[in-house]
């Protein structure tokens, strides 16, 4: 029986090795077999632009769940969850590559989050960010935004944190993109 290739990275990972660069490979190297396939532990989804306090109020409660983000990439907003294929194999390649979906097939490797090297327009990582970017936007958030369906107000919400702008990684969105990671089926 054929066994399957190493992922390079989990070992590194095991032994407390640092992630590799790009350019710590020759031209040509398949980085999946190096990488702790990061494109296939969230998906991404294409959002409408929020321009009133509704609308960014369904922002805010997308964030309100664990294991989300929202981020801006190219005037494009995106909603993001982390969750983890269920055909990643642990040994960190696709259990199902000879079918694999087409977004996941359509994936460069040249341009992915390998690195994690660039940045979003914007990342909004917590309710509190997209609360203070709308008000900042809008101005003060109207009372009736903020009542509930019996008319109860929403909890006052502690301080806002900073936005990321231009400063947080950046991940290709995923909306239009996945891995092409290899199968190590024999
Ligand atoms: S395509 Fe995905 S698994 Fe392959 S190197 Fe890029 S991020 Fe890692
Ligand atoms: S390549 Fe696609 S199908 Fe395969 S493990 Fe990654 S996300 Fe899942």
């Amino acid at each position: 029986m054929t066994r399957p290739p190493p992922n390079y990275w989990l070992r590194r990972k095991g032994a407390g090795g640092q992630a590799p660069r790009r350019a710590d490979f020759p031209a040509g190297t398949n980085l999946c077999l190096h990488c702790p396939a990061k494109c296939c532990h969230y998906i991404a989804l294409h959002i409408d632009t929020p321009s009133t306090w509704d609308e960014f109020d369904t922002v805010r409660w997308f964030l309100l769940h664990e294991h989300t983000a929202v981020f801006v990439d190219g005037g494009t907003w995106y909603l993001m969850v982390y969750t983890t294929c269920r055909e990643l194999r642990p040994d960190g390649l696709c259990g199902i590559y000879p079918t694999r979906p087409k977004i996941c097939r359509d994936y460069s490797m040249e341009e992915c989050e390998f690195e994690e090297g660039s940045v979003y327009d914007q990342l909004f990582e917590v309710p509190q960010q997209v609360e203070e970017y709308a008000e900042a936007l809008l101005g003060p958030r109207p009372a009736e935004s903020s009542a509930g369906v019996n008319g109860v107000t929403l909890p006052v919400l502690p301080a806002p944190l900073p936005i990321a702008n231009n400063g947080s990684p950046r991940r290709p969105h995923r909306s239009g993109s996945a891995s092409p990671r290899l199968s190590g089926a024999p």
